[in-house]
């Protein structure tokens, strides 16, 4: 049975269930925010003591501070093995990422997006000159429809995610990125799921840019990173105007810094970033195809226990998907999707999310227009946790639910 490959905080928290028992709590819910890693809990109380103003201060603590933030920069650009003219920029998270990336774009050419998108990678876009391209019912399929999208009209930039934060499907990221630049279109990856499962490549995939957060990479909130081609971002106006961000000011004008100072106005979230670097570090260092292993053999046992389920249906967008993240989307027969998360919470200490997980267009070509429940795992998940989600399942479809919640009370009743 498999152990989890990294050790995280709360891998061991006990929580109460409706019954009054206490119970070893299931965290099935990485792909909304993984839990810290140790290594990386303990990286952040080590720097703790030198917390303090970087690049402008004299003090110790700074200097200290400003060669940890400036050395997690470089640290970001080894885990993607980042071009020589690549930026690192930290932002907020994925979302504020490829906010900062729609402010960059050199010209009105538009942007191309599939309909399968997570929010983030679908609304920026969609405030400026833009194309949804609606995926097929294939991959291959898809990448017609693409290429035909490109050839018919310019664009200046192909947004795709790495892999599906519904489904976990990975896409044919290798063949979209010849396809955009064969129609002289950069791409940006959304790698908010793919950067926590997947190593990532800049210089042998050609992806111009690429967009990630710590939270989901086994650090705490706060810090994500846009990284990439440097032309677009040094010419852009400044993404947050203020402090840092200059050379330069008069009452009557700013002479801005490059990139990545350009955007990053403001006091920078120094120990976000250490964080997210130090988990980058630490996934780097594991065994090559490790992480992917320890993944796909909880999905393949989770999807078999689900197989000998009658009533649920796994969620998949394409036929001929190669490949698949540690992220499971199901619904089940005659119930809710809120009730069951509801219920896997209530009477089995079981976390994960419902809903639409801010991909309603995909939720919609999925035809879970209640949404579905999504279960997702990764480096300190292991197959008992995965049992517990099936056997609560088994539970609800052999003898049903033993409380149910009362929406007028608000609680659960037996
Ligand atoms: N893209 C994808 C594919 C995601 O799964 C998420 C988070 N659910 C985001 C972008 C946004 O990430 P964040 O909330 O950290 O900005």
């Amino acid at each position: 049975t498999a152990q989890p490959l990294l050790p995280v905080v709360g891998g061991d928290l006990s929580v109460p269930l409706v019954t009054g028992e206490w119970r070893r709590y299931v965290n099935l819910d990485y792909a909304a925010s993984a839990p810290s890693l140790k290594s990386v809990a303990e990286h952040l109380n080590e720097v703790l003591p030198y917390y303090a103003s970087v690049h402008r201060g004299a003090g110790y603590a700074s200097q200290v501070s400003t060669r940890l933030y400036e050395s997690a920069r470089t640290t970001v650009a080894e885990f993607l093995n980042a071009r020589e003219d690549d930026v690192v920029v930290f932002t907020r998270n994925t979302t504020d990422a490829l906010n900062l990336l729609a402010t960059c774009l050199p010209n009105d050419d538009g942007v191309v997006f599939l309909d399968i998108e997570h929010h983030a990678n679908l609304l920026p876009w969609q405030r400026v000159n833009h194309r949804c391209v609606l995926a097929g019912t294939t991959q291959n399929a898809t990448l017609i429809a693409l290429r035909a999208e490109l050839h018919a009209r310019k664009a200046s930039l192909v947004a795709v995610t790495g892999a599906s934060n519904v489904t976990g499907e990975l896409l044919p990221l290798q063949q979209i990125v010849e396809i955009a630049h064969a129609a002289g279109a950069r791409v940006v990856l959304d790698a908010a799921q793919l950067a926590p499962h997947r190593r990532i490549d800049l210089e042998e995939t050609g992806v111009d840019y690429v967009a990630f957060s710590g939270h989901k990479l086994y650090a705490p909130h706060g810090a994500g990173v846009l990284v990439g081609r440097r032309d677009w971002l040094d010419e852009a106006p400044a993404y947050l105007a203020g402090g840092g961000a200059v050379r330069e000011v008069t009452v009557a004008s700013t002479q801005w810094a490059d990139a990545p100072q350009r955007h990053e106005g403001g006091t920078p979230n120094v120990l976000g970033a250490v964080a997210l670097a130090r988990a980058c570090t630490a996934i780097a260092d594991l065994e090559e195809g490790a992480l992917e292993e320890h993944e796909s053999a909880l999905r393949d046992r989770l999807l078999d226990r689900l197989a000998l389920l009658d009533h649920i249906k796994v969620h998949q967008i394409w036929r001929d998907s190669p490949d698949s993240i540690g992220v499971v989307a199901f619904s089940v027969d005659g119930y809710h999707p809120g009730f069951v998360a509801a219920y896997l919470s209530a009477e089995h200490g079981i976390g994960v999310r419902d809903g639409k997980f801010c991909a309603h267009p995909l939720l919609s070509r999925l035809g879970a227009n209640d949404g579905a429940v999504r279960a997702s795992f990764g480096a300190g998940s292991t197959t008992a946790d995965v049992d517990r989600l099936a056997d609560a399942l088994d539970a609800l479809l052999t003898r049903g639910p033993r409380w149910t919640y009362d929406t007028v009370e608000g609680r659960w009743a037996p």
